[in-house]
């Protein structure tokens, strides 16, 4: 018990770090792309994340998805509810959480909603 809520401690560090990283990395992307709001000095993360996606730059909105992804992870973790599904709360398989800490959901609701996108 106590080494996995180590594991986790270490995990929610890692996660924060990336999220810290990719926050730059978007900041300076979207510096570079001027599509900075000259009013905004300090923008708050769902700011960036919208600046980003309204670019329509393959290469923003994949950093932005990625953000958005481990900002819900690391949320996750902070309220105890890290590993179960955003979907239908049952536990994400635990080898595809260490092949993507970030996974959100479960194989089966991750089935259904590819289904739903192809038919898009
Ligand atoms: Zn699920």
């Amino acid at each position: 018990m106590a080494s996995s809520e180590r594991t986790q401690h270490q995990l929610q560090q890692d996660l924060e770090h990336q999220q810290q990283a990719l926050l730059t990395s978007l900041k300076q992307a979207i510096a570079a792309n001027e599509c900075w709001h000259e009013h905004t000095e300090n923008p708050e993360m769902n700011e960036l994340l919208s600046m980003a996606k309204s670019t329509h730059e393959p290469s923003l909105c994949e950093l932005a998805t990625k953000l958005e992804k481990v900002d819900a992870a690391v949320c996750t973790l902070k309220m105890g509810m890290y590993g179960l599904c955003a979907d239908c709360e049952e536990a994400i398989e635990p080898e595809d959480l260490l092949t993507d800490p970030t996974q959100a959901r479960c194989r089966s609701c991750r089935a259904h909603s590819r289904y739903h996108h192809d038919h898009n």
